[in-house]
């Protein structure tokens, strides 16, 4: 890889550092408690690191299961050919899940009309659908009542018995497990462990039961069942800052952000920059024209606050963040057109971190990194040579 700009021109561009992410999981698979087993999760194009690429790059530092929110991201997953154990878990009336049945795709179901939707479609395709029971420990988002539970689980125990589904995980998430000692975080405890034991009443007997995403895979041994269900770690973020960085957890980011400057110039004192004129040079400067904009998933909020490492030291965007483009006063300092501006990355080489950006712009690590959109090329690095999604794949 070059560390400068390369031969071909590029404007924007997010690195991807696979052996980070294969060490990330390798780290939280020895966290995990006991014989708990891991789940990346993938959601959202992997969180915006690619859905592919960080599957593959998952499975290999032993991702015994991967995890998706969409049937779509599952059946992507499916028709790049992952084979291994599979979740997907928001579903809405009407969704693929025949589809998921016949994939071998394991489903999430909360509620009765899941479950009939489900036994129907395992019934025309001929195959026993594998259900994952969640219960609403106190979330209050997916999930089962538990007043509604005792019922869910003798319906699902009776399609086990009919032979149309199998329950093979009860699982449930937390809502505040970000925040150490929480006293939601017990009260959920309390719930599932209750859940469980109604389940088990009723004679189900799933391989897993599981409920720690990362802050719990980090901080709550106790939760960890028989797997661990962490996302944003596995892509090297701390899910708080109060927790800990992510050096603290021995993790590592994996996406690096970067553009290459498109203009630079000298320009007087009061001269107003970008859409609305928020900013006014102070004096005679140089402006720096970076190539990112909101429709690349930098945020607006970003006018006036956004860090970004450009000739050696951090600069702040300049008025506001536009489409497609921002502005850094480069003070007394020069540069020139096609040197790099990186946003974030790790923080090793002086650069800011998406946790810098989360707090310059009142959002959390998980929004800067996942909203990183299409138009921007994911550049993969220590890849294992297989194909990826990707034309600009690692050199
Ligand atoms: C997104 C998600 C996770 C992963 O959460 P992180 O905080 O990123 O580890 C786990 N479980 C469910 C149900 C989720 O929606």
């Amino acid at each position: 890889m070059n560390d400068h700009a390369p031969a071909e021109s590029w404007r924007l561009r997010a690195d991807i550092d696979l052996d980070a992410l294969r060490a990330n999981v390798r780290t939280l698979r020895e966290r995990a408690a006991g014989a708990a087993q891991l789940m990346a999760v993938v959601k959202a194009d992997g969180y915006g690191h690619g859905l592919l690429a960080s599957a593959r790059a998952a499975r290999e530092a032993g991702a015994a299961w991967l995890g998706t929110a969409t049937p779509d991201e599952a059946l992507a997953l499916r028709a790049a050919g992952d084979t291994g154990p599979l979740l997907c878990w928001l579903w809405t009336p009407g969704g693929p899940w025949r589809r998921a049945v016949e994939a071998g795709v394991d489903v999430s179901v909360s509620g009765p009309w899941a479950l009939n939707e489900l036994t129907s479609a395992a019934r025309a395709a001929g195959r026993t659908a594998r259900a994952h029971l969640k219960a609403d420990t106190g979330l209050g988002r997916n999930g089962c009542q538990p007043a509604d539970w005792p019922d869910l689980v003798a319906a699902a125990r009776a399609a086990e018995r009919e032979g149309t589904v199998e329950v093979t995980g009860i699982w449930s998430h937390f809502a505040c497990a970000d925040e150490p000692g929480h006293p939601s975080i017990a009260l959920q405890r309390a719930a599932f462990a209750e859940a469980l034991a109604t389940a088990a009443r009723a004679g189900l007997d799933p391989e897993v039961r599981h409920f720690a995403n990362s802050p719990a895979t980090l901080t709550l041994p106790g939760a960890h069942y028989d797997l661990v269900r962490p996302g944003l770690a596995v892509y090297g973020l701390s899910p708080s800052p109060e927790i800990g960085t992510p050096a603290d957890f021995g993790l590592r980011p994996v996406m690096t952000l970067r553009a290459w400057l498109a203009s630079v110039k000298r320009v007087p004192g009061g001269h107003g920059v970008s859409y609305g004129h928020r900013y006014a040079t102070p004096g005679e400067t140089t402006l720096a024209l970076v190539p990112a904009g909101y429709a690349d998933g930098i945020p607006r909020h970003a006018s006036g606050s956004g860090p970004v490492l450009v000739a050696g030291k951090w600069r702040t965007v300049a008025g506001r963040v536009a489409m497609d483009q921002f502005v850094v006063d480069l003070g007394g300092d020069s540069a020139a057109a096609g040197d790099e501006a990186v946003l974030f990355g790790p923080g090793d080489r002086g650069e800011p971190t998406a946790e810098d950006w989360a707090r310059a712009t009142g959002t959390i690590g998980y929004e800067i990194v996942t909203r990183i959109g299409h138009r921007v090329p994911r550049h993969y690095h220590g890849e294992t040579g297989k194909p990826t999604e990707s034309a600009e794949s690692a050199s």
